[in-house]
């Protein structure tokens, strides 16, 4: 059996083709820069490549693409898309309205849509993709929406509320809500499976790192707390993306700079993060060679990016009223040994220490990077949020 992961972003269209009979990836590729100038990427499990230039204008045109590499293009894998069983689409906020994954009916997709006030960057952009998919699968292919936000549905109240007027939460639905739960679900277990421990016997702090980062407390395989909140805005800093500010900070500007709320969320959401501070770029690989060469401010955004999640580690500590493992995953996460060695320096309080060795020559494997006499694991652990969503997916179509 077939299932399709498509994993959409404002301009990114990732997926995945995944044989289920052996979780084996046959084809991946990204349709990256939709609405900029357009490039497909595409490579299939025997090593057959496609990188095009290409224009989409729109989602809709991506998934066109997505259909020729598969089907008909010198890397095809498939005759035809009705080859394909199903469609797993990430999601990344399903509110209070989603706290499960569910099929893809239009109402559905009609109500993810709705809630884009809620996950700015994201929501829209999975609407547009589910109805620009709908056009290229079989009629009546079963797609299914897996939320980035069921995982968190597990916290207690007293970590998802926010100190506001009670009906904020009742009327409005305003309350923390995570993100990334997709990753922090796969890897929490993953790493489970390498301590060979069961999940319900640990407390990790799982650190997905990338153009968003977000921290989170997994006590006993379940999410009680996580850094990023009523959207993907909060928490640490990121690429684009300030993380936590004080509230009265961001109508201080407004009122200043004469932003609409709309022109604030984009200063805080597009125009803040690696890119406000440094002035270089959002990208965490330019912001590390600039420091390397002295720029100050890159160094300064690395040094809050460290700082932050240090401060993290210890808090979730607290929470959990221990800490077993430290894991690292997402872009950053799993490639920057800097980003890596500068949180966990000077943590031996906490029983964290890490190989600076071995952490420098870890580079997208699962792999342990503290030393053996820490009494916290610090792990490397990449993520595969495809293979969860195409599990889900499976899962919801045997029912
Ligand atoms: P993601 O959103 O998970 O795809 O992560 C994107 C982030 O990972 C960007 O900031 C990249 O600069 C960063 N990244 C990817 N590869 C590397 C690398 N080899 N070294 C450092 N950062 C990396």
């Amino acid at each position: 059996m077939l299932i399709l992961v498509v994993n959409a972003g404002s301009s990114s269209l990732k997926y995945q083709l995944i044989d289920m009979e052996n979780e084996h990836v046959i084809a991946k590729g990204n349709c990256d820069r939709i609405g900029i100038d357009g490039h497909l990427s595409h490579k299939t499990d025997d090593g057959r490549t496609l990188n095009e230039d290409c224009s989409f204008p729109t989602h809709t045109e991506a998934f066109q693409k997505l259909v020729y590499a598969l089907t008909e293009s010198e890397a095809s894998v498939i005759k035809s898309m009705d080859e394909i069983s199903a469609v797993g689409h990430r999601i990344v906020q399903g509110a209070e309205v989603f706290p499960e994954t569910v099929l893809a009916t239009d109402e559905v997709i009609d109500k993810i849509d709705e809630l884009a006030p809620l996950a700015p960057v994201h929501n829209h952009a999975h609407a547009l993709a589910l109805r620009a998919c709908k056009k290229v699968v079989k009629e009546g292919t079963p797609m299914a929406v897996v939320f980035d936000t069921a995982f968190h549905q597990t916290m207690p109240e007293k970590a998802f509320m926010f100190g506001m007027p009670y009906d904020c939460y009742e009327e409005l639905h305003v309350r923390k809500y995570g993100f990334h739960g997709t990753s922090h679900r796969f890897v929490s277990k993953e790493l489970a499976n390498a301590l060979g421990k069961d999940p319900s016997e640990l407390k990790i702090v799982s650190c997905h790192l990338g153009n968003g980062s977000s921290i989170t407390a997994v006590d006993g395989g379940k999410s009680v707390d996580t850094s990023m909140g009523f959207t993907p805005l909060d928490g640490v800093v990121m690429g684009t993306r300030s993380g936590a500010v004080d509230p009265s900070a961001v109508c201080y500007v407004a009122k200043r700079k004469g932003f609409t709320p709309d022109e604030m969320s984009d200063y805080l959401n597009k125009k803040s993060g690696f890119l406000g501070v440094s002035g270089i770029g959002s990208d965490n690989r330019e912001i590390c060679a600039a420091a390397e060469k002295g720029n100050k401010r890159a160094q300064l955004v690395t040094d809050m990016l460290c700082y932050e999640i240090k401060k993290y580690i210890g808090s979730y500590a607290a929470a959990m009223n221990g800490l077993d493992a430290v894991l690292f995953t997402g872009g950053i996460g799993e490639n920057s040994s800097e980003v890596r060695q500068g949180v966990c320096e000077d943590m031996e309080y906490f029983g964290i220490k890490i190989d600076a060795e071995v952490n420098k020559s870890t580079r997208g494997e699962l792999k342990r990077i503290s030393t053996p006499d820490s009494k916290v694991e610090v792990w490397v652990v990449p993520t595969n949020e495809e293979l969860l969503i195409a599990r889900d997916t499976l899962a919801l179509i045997s029912k």
